[in-house]
């Protein structure tokens, strides 16, 4: 296994693995954090989480990508997950249990994680909690992205995704320097199926009946920070850094 590896590495230009050293020599002063984002759809979790990441050198995972990733690969999980996620409903619990519990193990996860949508039902975080304590650890921070509803259509309706990065635009808020094309590849982006306003309605639903529980779960442990997350991206961004510096 190591030997594949070293091979692998014969074919990658001196300059990104010398980009890598660096970061990885920056990330060993960083502390480690274990951190979850909460919060209705649209309401920028997936914008902040690559900024949160770059700066704690943590592993970003988000299960709607996951999934996403798994109903395009028509993969066992993915055939199981499709027909909720295209009604905005939550996929079962042991589903997405599952895929975390297997990412967590990811040598980039080392320094911590974001997990971004995930836990999304009390069920969901006490299962995080015991796979915690079986690796020692615990949650260190909630971020609560707290939004009027009646933001988030014109939020949802004009996001345009780049589906292998999981990098997130907006057709107003936040357009690609080309429109129709990702900043950093130059691939195009898609707009997701479930970002219509119908399919927005039942995720909100499947929101504050069974994400909201988890906020209040995680408040009696004392660990949640509340966001304006209604303010533009930066000052989010700010207040993000606040709470975590
Ligand atoms: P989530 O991951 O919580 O579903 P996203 O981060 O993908 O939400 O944001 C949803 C949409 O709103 C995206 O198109 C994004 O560019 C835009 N967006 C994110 N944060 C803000 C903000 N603070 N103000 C305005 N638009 C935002
Ligand atoms: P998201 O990308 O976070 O908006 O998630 C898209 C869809 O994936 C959701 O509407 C759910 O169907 C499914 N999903 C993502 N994360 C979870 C989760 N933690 N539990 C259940 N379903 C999830």
């Amino acid at each position: 296994m190591a030997t594949s590896a070293a091979a692998n590495l014969e074919d990658v230009p001196s300059v990104d693995l010398m980009t890598e050293l660096l970061r990885r020599m920056k990330c060993s002063s960083k502390p480690d954090k274990r951190l979850i984002l909460v919060g209705p759809p649209g309401s920028g979790k997936g914008t902040q989480s690559p900024i949160i990441k770059d700066e704690y050198c943590l592993c970003h995972l988000a299960t709607g990508d996951m999934l996403r990733a798994a109903v395009a690969a028509k993969t066992p999980l993915g055939i199981k997950a499709k027909e909720a996620m295209d009604n905005g409903q939550l996929v079962s619990d042991d589903l997405v249990v599952g895929i975390i519990d297997e990412a967590l193990k990811k040598p980039s996860c080392q320094k911590g994680f974001i997990l971004d949508g995930f836990p999304r039902t009390v069920v969901q975080a006490e299962k995080l909690d015991e796979m915690l304590a079986r690796r020692g650890v615990k949650v260190d921070k909630v971020l609560n992205f707290a939004i009027d509803d009646a933001i988030l259509e014109e939020r949802i309706t004009g996001r345009w995704i780049h589906p292998s990065s999981g990098r997130s635009y907006h057709s107003k808020f936040a357009p690609p320097k080309v429109p129709g094309k990702d900043d950093v590849t130059g691939e195009p982006l898609i707009q997701r199926k479930d970002d219509t306003a119908a399919v927005l309605k039942s995720r909100l639903e499947a929101f504050h009946k069974q994400t909201e529980p988890v906020i209040d779960y995680y408040s009696k442990k004392n660990i949640v920070a509340n966001l304006h997350a209604e303010k533009p991206p930066q000052e989010v961004t700010t207040e993000v850094q606040k709470v975590l510096a």
